[in-house]
């Protein structure tokens, strides 16, 4: 047995291994001490293996799924070796001590799970796969338990914001490559060639030109991607729909650090709970949930798409008796996106089909109500007739099903009565010989004149008749009738030989019952798998139709509006709000401060200045947010917006904000920086917040100052700057596109009170010391505090202050002219030199005039 353990153990190689042994899987030396840990569960010696003994501890199969979730959680991988043959085909074939054969039949990844039990119903679940082919990047994700499959084309810089973006489970590179990765697989998975094989091979076709345009790079992400899920499946590949070719431009570039800063979809500590995505969903459905994240993990470039969705949301959001009708009928609904992919996977069972069934039936009947709108929106029509196209399954399934299915086929009983006679006839044969057995009780009672005689069923006897066993002795007579089968404390049990004939008839009429039930569910499976795209299609129609309603079900709970795009880089918010702290500030009983946010031509980049505490963080957000929700297709928390399209969004805090990240913050935020100042276009948007404050007063005012310049002269973006450093509202002088705006903040009766609302102009003074006393510091050290200020503020009349001396600071650009004119007298005097012309003398007298230069 070791050396089949051990042989099995090899191929599950980094994986734990579940080995099959009768009711249990047993893990055996150090897979056993990290499932003890874990799961928390006894761990155990067996045996002897090289002199010592073997760790090992076991989880019952039938409660296996509960297990599993904890390892995956945990982060492990686990391959399930099952028994491929029974103990007895074992004895028959290979002598009485023979071992029975067992196989991996599956690994089971965080990445390629259906499992309802084991999947969030309202997160997608990605394995990625990153390949890689002559200098190109490409992303490959698949989300098993609804069969979606995308690849995208990006470059090394594009990475990190797609990984981030799909929050993958998992992440498949080739052996040796320097990519993000989980897992490591073959190099030879993610050959190009083979992975366009694959591709054709897995969707029957001869060229894969109809899915879009395939570099090598994306051939490789994809073959490797399918090459691993064959790995983990064992030759039964997941529910695989034919690839979505995506451009990383199709959406607003949104990179690793800005995603995070924001909290789109989870929060910095990964919760949902605390999102945007949680303040926006009022979804119904578990693939409306689904959706909802994926909009607003990526919001969209193309206006037209965006118009299409808004008009849908709009359709919902002014109709409200449409949208409480539409919302019901889903909110009834099973997943049947996920409920194929269990069957596609072949881990399907009844009850997914009666799901199949009862969902499509009810897409039927909203598709039924959508279609009869009158002049709908262009997307509604291309939505109603996909929700309406599965008659002949729907009444297959119905006619087939009984109205609510077991999940496991094991016991039968799912195949409604009416369906297939022969099976009735078994059902009644089987219910006929249980009526007789209930009547042959009372005939040996009488018999016997034993009132309390019984016939049982267990698994090891099956049908017998049970005595205490003070009355068994007439029974015991070799001419009593009864054969005697077991004797245990109390009770005596016997046989007889017109209770075997019926017991036989029931057991094998529930045998073939059985069988003829099992074969229905294949076919059954079969014929809702021939239609599995189209079935996915529906699905995917109602995750649309649900996110629509819901997002008009929050506009109108929120006063939200719906946004207007411009073809100019222009951002015009009127009383924008920021939907999460507006959320946390209702539940105190607070109200949130609306403010405007106006960018354009003449006002591209705000300085926003004033007391800690004031609002400013929460004000750059909230129109960072807005963005995203506007080219999201939603609408957006504030009275009106109108803005032009935005192709990336950054957000950078100052590093003191992020200190629990542990990393040298302050070069993470420069790092940060610097990708912004290399990235951000004209029709980018950027949200500065405290940049610059990880480090000590002059460095950082004089890299806050030289970011600002950079952004306004070179990238030119519609950019929200919020600072303490007060010296740089001189900018403005200089700055024709830079405006100055402060939070408002009032003294009253000696308390700080922030007003948290938007002013022009910078901030009149510091109000530092009021908040340190509002935060409750001691009030002696308040005074003091106070005295130390008087006295820097003294010095700082006499000196000029920090930023004395900048005045006369060329502006960024001349700054660089002159640097570059540097540049350009010392390339020239360079090319000037015939170096074997030159005395050692004159040598000298160039080096010390081109160090002059320098
Ligand atoms: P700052 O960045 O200026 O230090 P924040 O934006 O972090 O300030 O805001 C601090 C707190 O003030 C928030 O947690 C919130 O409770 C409250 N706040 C911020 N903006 C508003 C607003 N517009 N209306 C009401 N309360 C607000």
């Amino acid at each position: 047995m070791m050396a089949q353990y051990h042989a099995l153990k090899a191929e599950a190689q980094d994986c734990l291994l579940f080995y099959r042994m009768g009711d249990f899987f047993e893990l055996f030396f150090d897979d056993a001490r990290i499932a003890a840990q874990v799961l928390d569960i006894a761990l155990t010696a067996r045996g002897e293996h090289a002199g010592e003994k073997v760790p090992m501890c076991g989880v019952p199969v039938h409660a296996a799924t509960a297990y599993l979730q904890r390892l995956i959680k945990a982060g492990h991988r686990v391959a399930i070796a099952e028994q491929t043959e029974t103990p007895d085909a074992a004895r028959k074939a290979r002598g009485s001590k023979a071992l029975v054969n067992r196989a991996i039949v599956r690994v089971v990844t965080a990445g390629t799970l259906t499992e309802e039990a084991l999947l969030d119903a309202r997160a997608a679940n990605w394995c990625v796969a990153v390949g890689e082919a002559g200098g190109e990047i490409a992303l490959a994700a698949a989300d098993v338990s609804t069969g979606r499959f995308e690849v995208i084309a990006c470059d090394a810089a594009g990475l990190g914001a797609e990984l981030a973006r799909l929050a993958a489970a998992e992440v498949v590179a080739a052996d040796g490559s320097d990519a993000p990765a989980t897992v490591w697989r073959p190099r030879a998975d993610f050959d190009s060639a083979a992975g366009e094989a694959r591709l054709k091979r897995l969707f029957g076709v001869a060229t894969l030109d109809g899915f879009g345009t395939f570099g090598r790079a994306a051939l490789a992400a994809a073959g490797g991607l399918v090459a691993y899920l064959d790995h983990t499946a064992k030759g039964q590949l997941p529910f695989l729909r034919p690839p979505v070719l995506l451009a990383a431009r199709e959406a607003m570039a949104i990179d690793a650090a800005t995603r995070e800063s924001l909290e789109l979809t989870a929060t910095q500590s990964g919760a949902r709970k605390g999102s945007l995505l949680d303040a926006v969903d009022r979804t119904v459905t578990g693939a409306g949930a689904r959706l909802l994240a994926a909009d607003i993990g990526a919001p969209l470039m193309a206006r037209a798409a965006i118009e299409a969705r808004l008009a849908l949301v709009a359709l919902f959001h002014d109709d409200a008796a449409l949208r409480d009708r539409v919302r019901a009928a889903l909110r009834a609904l099973p997943d049947i996106g996920r409920a194929l992919g269990r069957l596609a996977a072949g881990r399907g069972g009844p009850r997914d089909l009666a799901q199949l069934r009862d969902g499509l039936d009810g897409a039927w009947a909203l598709g039924d109500r959508l279609g009869a709108i009158d002049a709908a929106p262009a997307l509604l029509a291309d939505l109603a007739p996909r929700l309406r196209g599965h008659g002949a399954l729907i009444d297959l399934l119905k006619r087939a099903l009984v109205p609510a299915p077991p999940i496991e086929a094991s016991d039968g009983g799912y195949i409604a009565a009416g369906y297939d006679a022969a099976l009735d006839a078994l059902r009644d044969t089987g219910s006929g010989g249980r009526r007789a057995i209930a009547a042959l009780e009372a005939t040996f009672r009488d018999r016997t004149g034993i009132a309390t005689l019984k016939i049982r069923h267990n698994g090891v006897l099956g049908y017998h008749i049970e005595v205490p066993a003070k009355a068994a002795d007439p029974l015991m007579r070799a001419d009593s009738g009864f054969t005697h089968r077991q004797t245990l404390a109390g009770v005596v049990r016997f046989n007889a030989p017109e209770l075997h004939d019926v017991a036989t008839s029931v057991t094998q009429a529930g045998a073939h019952a059985l069988a003829a039930e099992a074969a229905h569910l294949e076919e059954l499976t079969a014929a809702a798998l021939a239609c599995r795209d189209a079935i996915a299609a529906t699905a995917d129609a109602l995750a649309r139709i649900d996110v629509a309603a819901a997002l008009a079900e929050r506009a109108v709970e929120g006063a939200w509006a719906r946004p207007a795009f411009a073809d100019t880089p222009c951002f015009e918010v009127r009383d924008g709000r920021h939907p999460v702290v507006e959320a946390a500030l209702a539940r105190s009983g607070d109200r949130f401060v609306a403010n405007d946010c106006v960018l354009g031509d003449r006002s591209r980049l705000w300085l926003v200045t004033g007391p800690n505490m004031g609002g400013k963080s929460t004000f750059l957000r909230q129109n960072a947010l807005i963005a995203v929700l506007a080219q999201a297709g939603s609408y957006v928390p504030a009275a009106a917006a109108r803005l032009g399209l935005v192709d990336r969004l950054f957000s950078r805090v100052g590093a003191s904000d992020n200190l629990a990240r542990g990393r040298s913050t302050f070069m993470v935020e420069m790092v940060e920086t610097a990708a912004i100042l290399a990235q951000a276009t004209p029709d980018s948007f950027v949200i500065l917040d405290e940049v610059g404050r990880g480090t000590s007063t002059y460095d950082g005012l004089a890299i806050a100052w030289a970011v600002v310049e950079a952004i306004h002269e070179d990238n030119r973006c519609r950019c929200l700057f919020a600072t303490h450093y007060h010296e740089l509202t001189r900018l403005a002088e200089r700055c024709d596109a830079l405006s100055l705006h402060h939070v408002r903040a009032r003294e009253w009766k000696g308390e700080l009170v922030l007003l948290h609302e938007l002013a022009d102009g910078p901030a009149d003074r510091s109000y530092g010391l009021a908040v340190a006393r509002l935060a409750g510091m001691p009030p002696a050290t308040v005074q003091r505090a106070k005295a130390v200020l008087a006295k820097l503020e003294a010095g700082r009349a006499k000196t000029g202050g920090l930023a004395a001396g900048l005045d006369d600071l060329p502006l960024f650009a001349a700054a660089a002219q002159a640097e570059e004119e540097a540049c350009d007298a010392i390339r020239a005097e360079v090319e000037a030199i015939d170096v074997d012309a030159l005395t050692p003398r004159e040598a000298l007298d160039t080096l010390y005039r081109l160090k002059a230069l320098a």
